[in-house]
């Protein structure tokens, strides 16, 4: 089991988080998608932000 299969991201920027288990509806993400599994393209549904202005959250 690896932590980062079930662990949320937030947005620095908006304050949008990624909870992979509910993945991403608005841009076609399956529930169940880790994070890191996400497509290079993926941003943030609400501001657009990159990938890499997400923070692991705790
Ligand atoms: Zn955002």
């Amino acid at each position: 089991m690896n932590d980062d299969a079930t662990k949320k991201y937030i947005c620095v920027n908006c304050g949008y988080i990624y909870d992979p288990a509910q993945g991403d509806s608005m841009n076609n993400i399956a529930a169940g998608t880790p994070f890191a599994s996400l497509p290079s393209e993926w941003v943030c549904p609400i501001c657009y932000a990159t990938q890499d202005m997400f923070d692991p959250l705790d």
